[in-house]
């Protein structure tokens, strides 16, 4: 009999396992792929790997800015790319199997079915536990356009997945989603040599993140050569050709390889016995991230409420507190930090301008450009700037929105501080190293308050 047992083992479910196991609980993890889940095997951390290595290419093609010559050609070896990110993953997953076995969770292989809130079978073996934590993650939506399945079955349309391990540049790349997972891929391929297009449903790419951020990452898209279609409906997929509906008039954009990037779905499957409350393919949870049936616990992906690696793993923590008896903060979802890793990067916290307004808070925003820092001038990285949204009142911070290289680093301090109710007195007397890029975060806190010194 287990104190847990914990059914998939992503960021949500092994650090799940990792903690329960810590707090000296009886520990089952049960996987039907690899440990690490989406995240680390086809997800975050491939993502990430390859946009490195297109970093890289372009620097070394833009050398001669740095005062460094590059004789002879530079070329980009996609194959050699995609094994060095094999790699990765591989140290990485065999580093959370080592942390498994240290802390002596039992690792389960195979497909987890929920039979009961005690009892779990993978194979031809059930298991008994007294709790259970569902992080089965989510899937990447095909979504039922014309051609769409045809042509995922032919292999000229492919999910995020598939693409992570495509060797072969491909000439043009049709991305039908302009999502997070939509433009890092595109940063990758475009800066590689690809002809890309995105085609985006809505007015905006990244509807999510502040207005003015997603204006300029829109502009450093179309400055790699990107195409950025967006009010458009694709309406069909045939092999090659990507037919789109824009303004009522019917286009096509052909494409040797097609990107489905229109979001991802919970895996809820395999739970049907447990009969949860759901919402769609979500499980509804509460602040403790229990579902409608007592000791079951749904974190993650599969609750559908923020897809996003370090959700799952802050949820993990928050479930396996709940469960085990131990003292918890319940989940507090307003200071989730946002990260897109094209080139720059954006990274977000709290409240966007548009989610101030509409809340009639009143405030003020500061904006500060990369191009008034000394570090990143010295980086020869002057494209971003920094916002700040402070309420009027009380100069507290509301949100914080960066579009910068590094910004993903930058984000924790803010992130540290819309959790602590900091004000723009308190960010504006901390002391920051200099140079660094993160006295952006100084200067726009002056100027929240009065005016930044250095523009
Ligand atoms: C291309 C891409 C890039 C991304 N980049 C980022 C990023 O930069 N930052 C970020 O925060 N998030 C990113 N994400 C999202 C992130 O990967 C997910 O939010 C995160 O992996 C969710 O973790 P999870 O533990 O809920 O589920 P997952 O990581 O999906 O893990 C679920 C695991 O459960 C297993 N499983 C499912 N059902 C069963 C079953 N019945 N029995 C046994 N095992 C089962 C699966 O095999 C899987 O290993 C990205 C996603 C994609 C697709």
């Amino acid at each position: 009999m287990y104190d847990i047992l914990v059914i998939g083992a992503g960021p949500g479910g092994y650090v799940a396992a990792i903690k329960a196991a810590q707090l000296g609980a009886k520990v089952g993890l049960i996987e039907k792929e690899v440990v690490g889940g989406i995240c680390l095997n086809h997800g975050c951390i491939p993502t990430k790997t390859l946009l490195k290595s297109a970093k890289v290419f372009r620097t070394v093609q833009n050398a001669a800015t740095f005062g460094v010559n590059v004789e002879g050609t530079v070329s980009a070896d996609l194959a050699k790319m995609v094994d060095r990110k094999n790699k990765v993953v591989k140290q990485l997953t065999s580093g959370v199997s080592f942390l498994l076995k240290k802390n002596k969770v039992d690792v389960i292989a195979g497909y987890g079915e929920v039979l009961s809130p005690t009892k779990i079978q993978v194979g031809d073996k059930v298991y008994e536990t007294k709790k259970i934590i569902i992080a089965t993650g989510g899937s990447p939506v095909l979504p039922p356009i014309d051609g769409v399945e045809a042509s995922y079955k032919k292999g000229t349309l492919v999910t995020s997945r598939e693409l992570l391990n495509v060797t072969k540049l491909p000439a043009a790349l049709v991305i039908v989603g302009g999502g997070v997972i939509g433009v890092e891929f595109a940063t990758v391929f475009a800066s590689l040599g690809t002809k890309v297009t995105i085609i985006e449903m809505m007015p905006t790419i990244l509807p999510m993140i502040d207005e003015d951020v997603t204006a300029a990452y829109t502009k450093s898209l179309r400055a790699l050569g990107i195409d950025v279609i967006t009010s458009a409906q694709v309406t069909k997929v045939n092999d090659k050709f990507v037919t789109y509906m824009l303004n009522d008039v019917k286009k096509t954009v052909g494409a040797d390889l097609v990107l489905m990037a229109v979001g991802i779905r919970a895996n809820s499957k395999g739970l049907e016995k447990l009969d949860l409350a759901m919402d769609r393919a979500n499980i509804v949870t509460n602040e403790y991230l229990e579902t409608s049936v007592k000791g079951v616990y749904a974190i993650g992906d599969v609750n559908g409420k923020y897809m996003l690696a370090h959700v799952a793993s802050h949820e993990a923590i928050v479930a396996v507190n709940h469960a085990l008896g131990k003292d918890t903060i319940p989940m507090d979802y307003k200071a989730v930090p946002q990260a897109i890793y094209g080139d720059p990067e954006i990274a977000s916290v709290g409240l966007t301008e548009k989610e101030v307004k509409a809340q009639g808070i009143p405030y003020k925003a500061s904006t500060f450009p990369l191009a008034a820092s000394g570090k990143a001038m010295a980086d020869g990285e002057k494209d971003g700037f920094i916002k700040l949204i402070v309420s009027t009142k009380y100069n507290e911070l509301l949100g914080a929105h960066i579009y910068a290289y590094h910004a993903t680093e930058l984000i924790s301090e803010l992130t540290l501080g819309l959790n602590l109710e900091v004000t723009a007195e308190e960010l504006a007397n901390t002391i920051h190293p200099h140079p660094s890029l993160s006295e952006i975060v100084l200067e726009a806190s002056l100027g929240a308050l009065d005016k930044p010194i250095h523009i």
